[in-house]
């Protein structure tokens, strides 16, 4: 189960999340998935893209249509 090792972007702070491909949708990529920064201080859910070996290509605030799942931030 790939770590990954981006920033929130609601408040720029380092996040990391563990992703394997039975967390998307594999029809289409980049596919989405949300992604829910689990601090206090921020707590909300962006949409990241990934390729099919499932690094970030980009990511959005808001949560996009397309994501089968709810990813929460180990940190
Ligand atoms: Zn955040």
């Amino acid at each position: 189960m790939p770590l990954r090792f981006n920033t929130c972007p609601h408040c720029n702070e380092r996040i990391v999340f563990k992703i394997e491909k039975t967390d998307i949708d594999t029809s289409q990529y980049p596919s989405p998935i949300y992604i829910l920064h689990n601090v206090d201080t921020c707590g909300k859910i962006s949409t990241f893209y990934v390729d099919s070996l499932l690094r970030v290509s980009y990511k959005e605030l808001e949560k996009k249509p397309g994501g089968i799942k709810t990813i929460k931030t180990i940190h």
